[in-house]
């Protein structure tokens, strides 16, 4: 643990594990225009007070702090981030933060075709859309919208603004398991990868069992029941990408993200900020820590960035390989306490 200086680079901060601090999602909002039974289940909610929620200013304060820090990833996420007013904006100030290599965003998809080429004008770097079906029905039923048009157009304009793009999929056993092959036929029509991500128990997915996760394993031998011998994409070595990657026959790649049975807590660098300034270190975690109250109270950049070092020093957080070790795993909280404090749902730690 410690600092260490990258070559021609900033400094390096590692946690107790050796994990670097070097990617971090931005939600800008816990507002959310789906309700995804995997996410956001419930009819109500308790939402971050307003005068909680960081500006622009704020936000890209922050972000300075930890890119001088060695974070040089950053997403914009939520809650959907598209319901932020002026998302280019802050896209712009961020893209103009030169320690920032990967600039990204995930979205739904809803507001994307509207917004699609400013983003890209404003310097957005990569576009990620969560595709959980390719039927508007389903949606309906999945995500409580009948909008999945709405979401096809901004796919179409992110790929007509020249984005590079991803496609999620949260898989879910006999909700969408038998749409693996033709989304991933979608995603090769478009010229985007799909990842496949295995149902985790985090807060808010108040419905969660083990029986409804469709494993990786599962979801490799239905794809390669169809599509023949599947091989896998070595990754560099110095890869924290979540996703392990796969090639089919025809050399179509795709992603799994195995968070639920083959947790990547070793290898994970990745931290959350709130839309409140509360810092999460692990998707699991009880708790975060608070920014946004040194922030206002006039604290320094220097203090700031001293108080995330020594908190990244100290990190030991695996959750994910926790919640696997663990003999009946039920939902990681209910709903009362997650209405106790709503940055539990992962609809505010951003996904
Ligand atoms: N609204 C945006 C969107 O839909 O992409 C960004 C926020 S959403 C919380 C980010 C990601 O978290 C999505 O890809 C979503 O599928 C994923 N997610 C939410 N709950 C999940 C769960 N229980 N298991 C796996 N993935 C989940």
């Amino acid at each position: 643990m410690g600092t260490v200086v990258r070559n021609g680079l900033g400094p390096m901060i590692t946690d107790r594990l050796e994990r670097p601090l070097g990617s971090l999602r931005v939600s800008v909002t816990d507002r959310c225009n789906l309700r995804c039974r995997y996410c956001m289940p419930e009819q109500d909610y308790v939402w971050l007070p307003k005068q909680s929620i960081l500006t622009f200013e704020e936000i890209a304060r922050l972000v300075g702090i930890f890119t001088a820090l060695g974070v040089e990833k950053v997403r914009l996420t939520g809650g959907e981030p598209l319901l932020r007013h002026d998302l280019p904006t802050l896209t712009r100030m961020l893209a103009g933060n030169p320690r920032i290599r990967d600039l990204a965003l995930t979205t739904n998809g809803l507001l994307l075709a509207k917004q699609a080429e400013a983003l890209k004008q404003a310097g957005l770097g990569r576009v990620t859309v969560s595709l959980d079906t390719l039927r508007p029905e389903r949606m309906r039923e999945l995500a409580r919208s009948d909008k999945h048009s709405d979401v096809l157009d901004g796919i179409a304009a992110a790929c007509a603004a020249g984005f590079r793009l991803k496609l999620n999929t949260v898989v879910m056993r006999g909700v969408n398991d038998d749409e693996l092959v033709s989304l991933i036929e979608f995603g090769h029509r478009h010229r985007a990868e799909v990842r496949f991500i295995e149902y985790m128990d985090v807060g808010g997915a108040t419905g969660w069992s083990a029986e409804q996760v469709f494993s990786q394993r599962e979801i490799l031998a239905r794809l390669s029941a169809h599509f023949g011998t599947i091989t896998a994409v070595t990754e560099r070595v110095d890869s924290s990408a979540p996703a392990e990657r796969f090639r089919l026959p025809d050399g179509t790649t795709f992603g799994i993200v195995a968070s639920t049975t083959a947790p990547f807590c070793r290898s994970c660098d990745r931290s959350r900020l709130t839309a409140d300034g509360t810092w999460f270190l692990c998707l699991y975690a009880e708790r975060g820590i608070e920014l946004r109250e040194p922030l206002r109270n006039g604290a320094t950049d220097a203090e700031l960035s001293d108080l995330i070092a020594a908190t990244w020093r100290g990190r030991t957080d695996r959750g994910a390989e926790q919640r696997l070790g663990m003999a009946n795993r039920t939902p990681l909280f209910q709903v009362e306490g997650l209405r106790a404090d709503p940055h539990r749902e992962m609809h505010t730690r951003g996904g």
